[in-house]
């Protein structure tokens, strides 16, 4: 379906839980958060249901997020549910993928697509610090696993963050190297817990460029830019929300687990979609698709308008 702007939107982005194993600094509260209950999220069937009447509706690809995906009990259900909707060409996940190992094998085998794996650091200490207590070596069996289990085209996203891990950019780049997978660089944008951050954290994606040298640029990848080194497996990928606006090519629209549809992540508009099935719950999507905004306002109100943490979003 076009949106009011005339964008084709195919991409759905499902929360399916506001619950996470870890409490990544710039995205949870220190002191912590109230958590949905369990009665206030949506079912597995409920879920699907959405996925079926955004799918009817043109969405082709799906992606799982949270929280953290991996702490909703018995996922692998949910991805072969979703995977056997009419319409949804891919599944996808974005995850931390600290608890990733165990299951990465059932998740292939499930009909999960691919998988994006949030890596801010390579240094287990500042890892621990920076996610409050999560393992860099879980995340790192998480990654290889989902190697072995025959998951392609992995995607490692890092979150730039100045005088925190910035002099991690060089070896996270080098994962790329050997790895056929893009290990892309997103500018940190001021939502929840970081909104208040000195400036000095949010530093342009550019400066990957200065600290990796040799990178030839190589093509646009949905929000990315690539970037590629000679001789490298995979490539680099620079995603600049502040600085620049993917809204004219946006294709997205997001639901929370408690069944909302968000049409735009910095707005706080949202159409609730719990408790409806049907032609009904078709219509509240269309409602939605149809209220995206022409753009975001993040780079002149210098903060996001979203109105939910990003671990109530999912991205
Ligand atoms: N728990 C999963 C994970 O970390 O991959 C999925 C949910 S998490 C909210 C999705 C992505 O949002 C992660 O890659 C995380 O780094 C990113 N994120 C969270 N807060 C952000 C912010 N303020 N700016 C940019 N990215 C952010
Ligand atoms: Fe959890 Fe992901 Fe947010 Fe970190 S970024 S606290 S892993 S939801």
């Amino acid at each position: 379906m076009l949106d009011g702007e005339g964008r084709l939107i195919e991409y759905l982005r499902l929360s399916v839980t506001d619950r996470c194993n870890c409490r990544c600094t710039y995205c949870m509260p220190a002191g912590g958060v109230p958590m949905l209950g369990h009665r206030d999220i949506l079912s597995f069937e409920e879920l699907t249901e959405v996925v079926a009447a955004c799918a009817q509706l043109g969405v082709r690809k799906v992606r799982l997020t949270g929280g953290e995906p991996l702490v909703r009990r018995g996922l692998p259900k949910l991805v072969r549910m979703i995977r056997a909707v009419p319409g949804v060409e891919e599944l996808a996940m974005t995850t931390n993928a600290t608890l990733l190992a165990p299951v990465a094998a059932e998740l292939h085998r499930a009909g999960l697509d691919r998988l994006n794996v949030s890596l801010d650091t390579l240094d287990a200490a500042r890892y621990a610090e920076l996610t409050r207590g999560g393992s860099l070596e879980d995340a790192l069996a998480g990654l290889a696993a989902a190697r072995d289990a025959g998951f392609s085209r992995t995607k490692v996203n890092c979150v730039l963050m100045g005088g925190v891990n910035d002099a991690d950019v060089p070896r996270l780049a080098e994962l790329a190297r050997t790895e056929p997978i893009d290990v892309r660089f997103i500018e940190l944008m001021p939502m929840g817990p970081c909104a208040g951050w000195p400036k000095a954290r949010f530093i342009p994606a550019e400066t990957v460029l200065e600290a990796v040298p040799g990178l030839q640029p190589l093509r646009r990848d949905g929000v990315a830019e690539l970037w590629h080194a000679p001789g490298w497996a995979g490539n680099v990928g620079l995603i600049r929300p502040m600085s620049h606006r993917f809204c004219d090519g946006c294709s997205r629209i997001r639901v929370t687990a408690d069944g909302r549809l968000k049409p735009c992540l910095h707005s706080s508009e949202e159409i609730p979609l719990a408790g409806l099935s049907g032609a009904e719950l078709r219509r509240a999507v269309e409602r939605g698709i149809a209220a995206k905004p022409q753009r975001h306002h993040l780079a002149e109100e210098g903060r996001s308008g979203a109105g939910r943490g990003m671990y109530e979003i999912g991205g």
